[in-house]
């Protein structure tokens, strides 16, 4: 077989478009000014590639690009560049998230070059959870970076064309680059000034953990604009539906970086139907952080609740319209 059939399903190799750093979807939509959405797969506990695609497929009508998670909360699923690559050969969109818990710079680099080469085009660069969070707490952590050198490492592969080391990378990643942030919990004058640090290091997106705490939330964004942040970062919010008080309370107590206070635990204990107020909310949270200024889309995480995804998205209208259909990149 010639060179150039192997390559034919590899279409990341022409440059980017003008004015853009990669050929992803989630880049062009917001740069388009276009509220974007992109939503969590849960990834299996599988090496079926079947469970991948049955669980992307709900979420692949309604978002822009939907993120393979990297050992979340330190348990052991399916690897986040083996979801990234399934999907992106099936010509999903897909975030490949990186924590930086279980491997060091030389593995760090290596994977950024065989994810980019396989068409990934967007990382979320994480420090990620400890290990004593996860099911395997006796696991060794590495932590060779933090989420702020690997975004400054990965843009230097990107603009430089070089390794850590100084090596030259005869064909360098097209990535367009994200962080996360925790917008709702202490200390909250303290997260404006991290994502400033992760927006200096080359973070072009921003995707928060869950907010039910809207006016926490509008006074972290203000203090975002405050500092110009707003103009320099794409700021997706994260938005999940809410099972029942018991697991909102459960959340609240488990989950690091979520806040659900105790008025939208109260509304959910007395809704007849906890499940469609929990649904109900999130719609409602939604259409709020659409008016707050600086925010460009919102991330969806609905953990064993992703069939109520594009129900969810529909319903908020955010996409007014417009629909994300399966494309590379
Ligand atoms: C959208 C999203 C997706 C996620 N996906 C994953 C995943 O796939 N895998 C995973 O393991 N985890 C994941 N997480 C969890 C995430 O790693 C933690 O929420 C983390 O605490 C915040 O993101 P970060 O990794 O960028 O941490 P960073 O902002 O890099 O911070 C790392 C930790 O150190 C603390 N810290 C650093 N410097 C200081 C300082 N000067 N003062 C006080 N505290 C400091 C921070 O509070 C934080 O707890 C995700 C979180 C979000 C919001």
């Amino acid at each position: 077989m010639s060179l150039s059939k192997d390559l034919k399903n590899f279409p990341a190799y022409a440059p980017p478009p003008e004015g853009h750093v990669s050929h992803s979807r989630l880049e062009r939509v917001l740069r388009a000014g276009k509220f974007a959405v992109t939503s969590e797969l849960n990834p299996p506990d599988s090496a079926d590639p079947a469970d991948v695609f049955e669980a992307a497929r709900p979420l692949a009508e309604i978002a822009d690009a939907i993120n393979a998670t990297d050992a979340s909360g330190a348990n052991c699923h399916m690897s986040s560049i083996g979801i990234s690559a399934l999907l992106t050969r099936a010509g999903y969109s897909t975030v490949y998230q990186i924590s930086c818990r279980d491997r060091n710079r030389i593995a760090i680099q290596g994977d950024v070059l065989g994810a980019a080469a396989m068409g990934v085009s967007n990382v979320l660069c994480l420090t990620g959870d400890g290990v004593g969070a996860g099911d395997q707490p006796g696991a060794k952590p590495v932590f060779d970076f933090d989420s702020v050198s690997l975004l400054r490492t990965i843009r230097t592969m990107r603009d430089e064309g070089v390794f850590l080391s100084g090596r030259k990378i005869t064909r360098p990643p097209h990535l367009f680059l994200g962080a996360a942030e925790n917008p709702c919990i202490p200390p909250y004058e303290w997260r404006p000034e991290r994502l400033a640090k992760k927006v200096e290091a080359g973070a072009e997106f921003i995707q928060t953990n869950y907010i039910y705490d809207l006016p926490l939330f509008e006074r972290f964004m203000a203090r975002v604009r405050d500092l110009g942040l707003d103009k320099k970062v794409f700021i997706l919010a994260g938005v999940g539906p809410l099972a029942s008080a018991r697991a909102a309370r459960w959340m609240r107590s488990n989950v690091p970086g979520i806040h659900v206070p105790d008025a939208l635990i109260d509304r959910l204990e007395k809704a007849p139907d906890q499940g469609a107020e929990g649904k109900r909310i999130c719609v409602e949270i939604i259409q709020q952080i659409r008016e707050i200024a600086g925010v460009s889309g919102v991330h969806v995480m609905a953990y064993r609740r992703e069939h109520l995804v594009s129900e969810i998205i529909a319903e908020s209208g955010v996409l007014a319209g417009r629909s994300p259909r399966r494309t590379r990149s």
